[in-house]
């Protein structure tokens, strides 16, 4: 299996009825690229930055940042690199930044609500962003945002640190795109509203289905409640795809179910534009796509938001609609 998998890593992913989608790849350092270039993702869909972070004994200056940043563009080519900004906190912490102690850290002080107080650590890392844009493909996305005004804010300091840059004479690209992740509920559901102001999405299921359900993510005593395929989630995935298309804009997921074989029959009959994954899932799913027709995959889904009731429900009309 692997050997005929092999023979897929230098094509595009085409479904069996001739759609295109973008199989990317999730990062954490540089050193990620490797796995990343010899599974020929097509893209980076994440990059997760705050390794940067948690690797260092002290915030990384502008510089190291900028030389991680445009070693990833570089690596890439003209392929596109989408960058998430810090997303600390929650289970992430920094010896050097101490963080409040707080009942329900997932709950609290974590991501861009850390980089929209503590504003100089997030202009640092815009502008290591924005010097190596130069490099490459760059994309930028910000971590759970949960309302608009978050996301203009970090949008308007972002404008702040370009204009600023470009007063200067430093080169920077004029062609960077801004997105946000999709992990809060209420963002999901107000799709339609973020949609006519970002340029992209990217669905975080790993925090989705926590948040949905109300449900730890690292807590084994309520993992049963992990559950991508529930009709909740698909829906409400559903919903963010639409609303992202209705205005002309795109939708990728970088959480772990873009890479799950029965969650990617499904994304495709929902039209999903990106799946980003870890690298050695891509000639797998690659491989699973090129035998599904969109067309039957949207009546598979259409079916597993409307007449199933629970995930294991799905799964199972999902194994036996796609052989597995
Ligand atoms: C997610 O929440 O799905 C995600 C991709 O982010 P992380 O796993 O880094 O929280
Ligand atoms: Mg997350």
């Amino acid at each position: 299996q692997k050997a005929e998998w092999n023979k897929l890593k230098n094509e595009a992913t085409v479904t069996a009825d001739g759609k295109h989608y973008t199989i990317a790849a999730n990062i954490g350092t540089p050193k990620d690229l490797t796995g990343v270039l010899d599974n020929g993702a097509e893209a980076i869909g994440l990059y997760r930055t705050e390794f940067l972070y948690m690797d260092s004994a002290e915030l990384p200056s502008e510089d190291d940042q900028f030389q991680a940043y445009k070693t990833v563009l570089e690596s890439m080519g003209d392929k596109p690199v989408v960058v998430r900004t810090m997303d600390i906190g929650g289970d992430k912490h920094l010896p050097y930044l101490p963080l409040p102690e707080e009942m329900n850290p997932f709950l609290g002080y974590r991501a861009i609500r850390i980089s929209l107080d503590r504003q100089e650590i997030f202009r640092t890392q815009l502008r290591a962003l924005l010097r190596a844009s130069v490099h490459g493909k760059l994309q930028i996305m910000f971590p759970m945002i949960a309302t608009l005004p978050e996301f203009r804010q970090a949008k308007a300091i972002f404008e702040e640190e370009k204009a600023k840059l470009v007063a200067e004479g430093t080169p920077v690209s004029d062609d960077i795109q801004t997105g946000i992740m999709i992990e809060i509920p209420a963002a999901a559901v107000l799709a339609d509203q973020f949609a006519k102001e970002v340029d992209f999405f990217s669905i975080g299921t790993n925090d989705l289905i926590q948040y949905t359900m109300a449900a730890d993510r690292g807590n084994e005593h309520v993992s049963y409640l992990y559950q991508p395929y529930n009709p909740s989630i698909l829906r409400l995935v559903k919903n963010v795809i639409d609303a992202a298309h209705k205005e002309g804009k795109w939708t990728g997921m970088c959480g772990e179910a873009a890479g799950d074989s029965i969650m990617a029959p499904l994304l495709l009959g929902m039209g999903l534009d990106e799946y980003s994954m870890s690298a050695t899932s891509v000639l797998r799913v690659r491989s699973l796509m090129k035998r599904l027709s969109t067309a039957d995959m949207k009546v598979l889904a259409d079916k597993a938001m409307t007449e199933m009731t629970t995930n294991d429900e799905v799964a199972e009309m999902v194994k036996k609609a796609t052989n597995q």
